[in-house]
């Protein structure tokens, strides 16, 4: 095992890390912008390195920096958590080079299925369905042509896309060409790369998710999750199991396992599935990191995914086998937000006063957010995540409203998305598990 890591990354998934780490006998620098020097994981950490100012692209995207805050540390590891530098196969090269690990997948992996279109194709190759659609486009009139086939309504992506941006729906043929050049525009100023591609749009999906580890040997499934709850393509609440039929959930994770192993893929990933009424199921993208819902497989699963992806990173190699991962009880968690639900999501930031998590049995809470800590405006609005366990999906809601009526996040003019997220719970459709990616648009819109 590792003798010091260090995390590249900030607020609770930093937190996250750490945790782990701390409980594997790992030490751990934490390096961070000036904004955050006074977060929970900086207090925490054995050590603290100053990276740059808040600017992301001056600290948590800073190469040089954190490559000279790991060197001077005699950290042995890197821990980029998700976000920032977390799928870039460059910075991954460039410490190995130092005789750093990079605590995620191999940069072979990242480069495979970092890009979508190409992505995409190795999915095909490994006969994994994929929504019908393109590779990468040369041009309007075969954008045209793909979509005349495929039939109308059509998404256009960004290959380098992420995080929910850089997608445009297309209802006729009329607006496809326009469309064409607006979102290969956007994709350059947002991604520094135009390349795009064309899908079917699929109404009313289920959004699935398959996580999987792999030591670059052999890959496991830790079950599915369901991410349909979104707002603008972003999650906002997730849970495990989903709510599909057996034979489907069979179908996706064999199906994510393949595309993994077909890649010799190593460490803890994400293979993303749109699911449509009649259960057929496309394999969208690979996120190759952990991710901001893991907690919930680790819920259901008993698995802690960070230490395993210390492990595999560590050359310890994949210690479960497929028949022991079970999945118990039902999870779901919400992301909270600094938010205001009531004036379009806006961000709210400010000092947060008082301070008061949930408890009990079966609660969980992932948060860098303490009484006294002053929210930093330079990055993204997550402050929290809670997360409950419970015997079944009707107990898990219960336990849930049981647990975000317990909390209370308050400081001068702080708004988050708890209440929004209480809403949800009470939703007849949430409740029956009519759950789909325009759930927060159909049902909660007033
Ligand atoms: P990102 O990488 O930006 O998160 P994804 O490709 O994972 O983008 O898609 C994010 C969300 O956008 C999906 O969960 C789904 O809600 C919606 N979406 C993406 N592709 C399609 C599609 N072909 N049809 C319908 N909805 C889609």
């Amino acid at each position: 095992m590792f003798k010091k890591v260090l995390i590249a990354n900030r607020g609770e998934i930093a937190l996250r890390i750490l945790r782990a780490a701390r409980e594997l006998g790992v030490r751990v620098v934490v390096a961070h912008s000036k904004a955050d020097a006074d977060s929970l994981p900086v207090l925490l950490a054995d050590e603290a390195i100053c990276i740059g100012p808040a600017s992301p692209a001056a600290s948590y995207l800073n190469i040089p920096n954190i490559l000279s805050a790991a060197i001077i540390s005699g950290a042995d590891a890197i821990h980029p958590g998700y976000g920032f530098l977390a799928e870039n196969a460059q910075f991954a090269e460039m410490i190995a080079e130092h005789g750093i690990t990079f605590i995620g997948p191999t940069p072979e992996n990242m480069r495979m299925l970092g890009d979508k279109a190409t992505a995409r194709r190795i999915a095909r190759e490994a006969g994994v369905p994929v929504v019908p659609g393109t590779d990468a486009l040369e041009s309007p009139a075969e954008a045209l042509a793909a979509a005349e086939e495929i039939g109308y309504p059509v998404i256009l992506k960004a290959s380098a896309g992420g995080g929910g941006r850089g997608m445009r729906l297309v209802h006729g043929p009329e607006d496809l060409e326009n469309a064409v050049m607006q979102a290969q525009e956007e994709a350059k100023a947002a991604f520094g790369n135009p390349e795009i591609y064309l899908e079917k749009y699929i109404e009313e999906p289920k959004h699935v998710e398959v996580q999987v580890l792999g030591d670059g040997e052999r890959v496991v499934h830790l079950w599915e999750r369901d991410c349909s709850i979104q707002r603008r393509h972003q999650k906002l609440l997730e849970e495990a199991p989903s709510i599909l039929a057996d034979e489907v959930r069979r179908g996706l994770t064999a199906a994510a396992v393949k595309l993994a192993a077909h890649i010799g893929y190593r460490s803890a990933g994400t293979l993303e599935f749109l699911v449509d009424r009649d259960g057929n199921y496309y394999f969208i993208e690979m996120n190759t990191r952990i991710q901001v819902e893991h907690p919930v497989t680790e819920l259901i699963t008993g698995v802690d995914l960070v230490a395993e992806q210390f492990r595999i990173a560590a050359g310890e190699g994949l210690r479960l086998r497929q028949e022991e991962i079970e999945s118990r009880g039902h999870a779901i968690e919400v992301r909270v937000n600094a938010e205001d639900p009531e004036h379009d999501f806006r961000p709210s930031i400010g000092k947060v006063e008082t301070v008061l998590w949930p408890g009990g049995t079966g609660v969980r809470v992932d948060s860098h957010v303490y009484a006294g800590y002053e929210i930093p405006s330079h990055y993204d609005s997550l402050i929290a995540k809670i997360i409950v366990w419970a015997e079944d999906r009707p107990a898990a809601i219960r336990r849930m409203k049981r647990a975000l009526g317990e909390t209370v996040i308050d400081g001068p003019g702080l708004k988050t998305t708890i209440p929004f997220h209480k809403k949800v719970l009470e939703n007849a459709f949430f409740r029956r598990g009519a759950i789909y990616t325009n759930f927060i648009a159909r049902r909660m819109s007033e």
